[in-house]
């Protein structure tokens, strides 16, 4: 059954991940409360704008002190689904997927990466920093063992389906598909991002010549 969150545009929860590492660095800086002005600050987005999408929440700031940073958010953490550690595996220990696994950026809490799988047999065994790299005869095993929630993929388009096609959906609850196939949001039950460094270059590449012309 649909319920309001499922009618939040994408549009806004990515808004909702900016302001969580704004409040995150206002946090780190000692402040306890913080404004949407600040937040506008940070995130180049209007006040209201932000005071909007939390109130889609029923998150409301109080009169002339804002909002408390620690109650904001942890309220933004249970709304994106951070409040519970997620594991995740890569599958496609290329160049593309090793930069990632290397990437600190991308480790934090609420993010477990805890293997990556390919299946050339000389990266079989291997390290890339602290991950190991297995054969990918292992993955739907490890999977289940591991509880597996999220597969970052990064192997060749052509091995994209095949790959996407063996998840189990019991286990695996969402795909960040880095590979040029655009797959439809949902497959098998299991959600489906498509990230495209190609395509955003190409839409970069779209608003600088509206601006230039
Ligand atoms: P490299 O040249 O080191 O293999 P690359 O990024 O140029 O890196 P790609 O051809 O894009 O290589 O493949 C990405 C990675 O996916 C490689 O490590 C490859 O061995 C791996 N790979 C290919 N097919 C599969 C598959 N079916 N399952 C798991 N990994 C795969």
């Amino acid at each position: 059954m649909e319920n309001f969150q499922d009618k939040i545009s994408e549009v806004v929860i990515r808004r909702l991940s900016d302001y969580l590492r704004c409040l995150n660095y206002a946090k780190s800086k000692g402040q306890t409360l913080i404004k949407s002005s600040d937040i506008s600050t940070e995130c180049g987005l209007k006040s209201s704008i932000i005071r909007k999408d939390l109130a889609r929440f029923g998150i409301f700031g109080m009169k002339g002190k804002g909002y408390n940073i620690d109650e904001l958010i942890k309220e933004i953490e249970k709304i994106l689904g951070l409040n519970k550690t997620k594991n995740v595996v890569l599958i496609g220990a290329g160049n593309l997927g090793t930069a990632i696994i290397k990437y600190q950026g991308i480790k934090n809490a609420n993010f477990n990466f805890v293997a990556a799988f390919d299946n050339n047999s000389d990266k079989i065994g291997k390290m890339i920093d602290n991950t190991k790299i297995y054969s990918n005869e292992r993955l739907n095993g490890f999977i289940k063992k591991n509880r597996i929630e999220i597969v970052l993929l990064t192997v060749p388009s052509s091995e994209t389906i095949k790959i996407v096609d063996s998840l189990d959906p019991k286990f695996v609850k969402g795909i960040l598909n880095f590979t040029s196939v655009i797959l439809p949001p949902e497959k098998n039950n299991i959600f489906i991002h498509n990230i495209d460094l190609a395509k955003e270059l190409e839409v970069i590449s779209y608003c600088m010549k509206k601006c230039l012309s």
